[in-house]
C-alpha cells in the first residue's frame, strides 16, 4: 500500500493541457521510476494472473504500460494502433471523439480465441476502450479483462466500457 501510494505521488497533474480546463494526468514521471513502474505493472495484472496469454495496449501511452505488463506476467504483446500505422490490419473500429472520431485498427496475428487483457493509461469517457473491446470481439479474441492505471471518476467511462480495474481512482 505504501509502494502504491508513492507510485500514485510521482503522476503529475498538469491544468489547462492540452485544452484549458483539462486536467491533464501525465504519468510520464512515474514510468521514470524503476520501483514505480514496477508497482504499478504488478497491480495493473494481479486481479487477471493466469487468465490471459496476451496484453493489448493502445497507442499510444497504453503501448508504455503493456510492454511492461506483459513481461511482469510472462505474456504477450499486441498493439492496437490508429488507422494508417498497421501494415495488414484486420480489424477495425470508429469510435466519437469530444470533437470528431477516431479508428483504432488490430492485426490477426493471434489466434483465434487467444484471452487478451486490454489495457490503456487512462480511463476518462469509455469511448477507447469500449472501442477496443468491439476490436477485439470483431477479432475473435477473449476478452480476459480491461485494465488503467487510472480512472477519471467523474466522467463515468465504466458505465461505458463495463467491469474495468483501475489501479488508481481520482
Ligand atoms: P476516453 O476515450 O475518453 O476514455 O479517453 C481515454 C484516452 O484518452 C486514453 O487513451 C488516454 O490516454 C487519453 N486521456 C484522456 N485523459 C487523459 C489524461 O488526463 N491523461 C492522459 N491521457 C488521457
Amino acid at each position: 500500500a505504501a509502494d502504491l501510494a508513492r507510485a500514485e505521488s510521482l503522476i503529475a497533474t498538469i491544468p489547462d493541457f492540452p485544452e484549458p480546463g483539462i486536467l491533464f494526468r501525465d504519468i510520464s514521471p512515474l514510468l521514470a521510476d524503476a520501483a514505480g513502474l514496477r508497482t504499478v505493472a504488478e497491480a495493473m495484472v494481479a486481479p487477471f494472473a493466469g487468465t490471459f496469454d496476451v496484453v493489448a495496449g493502445v497507442e499510444a501511452r497504453g503501448f508504455l504500460l503493456a510492454g511492461a505488463l506483459a513481461v511482469a506476467s510472462g505474456t504477450g504483446l499486441a498493439p492496437i494502433r490508429k488507422a494508417g500505422k498497421l501494415p495488414r490490419p484486420a480489424g477495425s473500429v470508429d469510435y466519437a471523439l469530444e470533437y470528431g472520431t477516431a479508428t483504432i485498427e488490430m492485426s490477426d496475428d493471434l489466434a483465434p480465441g487467444t484471452r487478451v487483457l486490454l489495457v490503456d493509461d487512462v480511463l476518462a469517457t469509455g469511448g477507447t476502450l469500449r472501442a477496443g473491446q468491439q476490436l477485439l470481439e470483431q477479432l475473435g479474441y477473449a476478452l480476459a479483462g480491461t485494465a488503467v492505471l487510472m480512472e477519471l471518476a467523474e466522467l463515468g467511462g465504466r458505465d461505458v466500457c463495463g467491469p474495468v480495474h483501475s489501479v488508481f481512482t481520482v
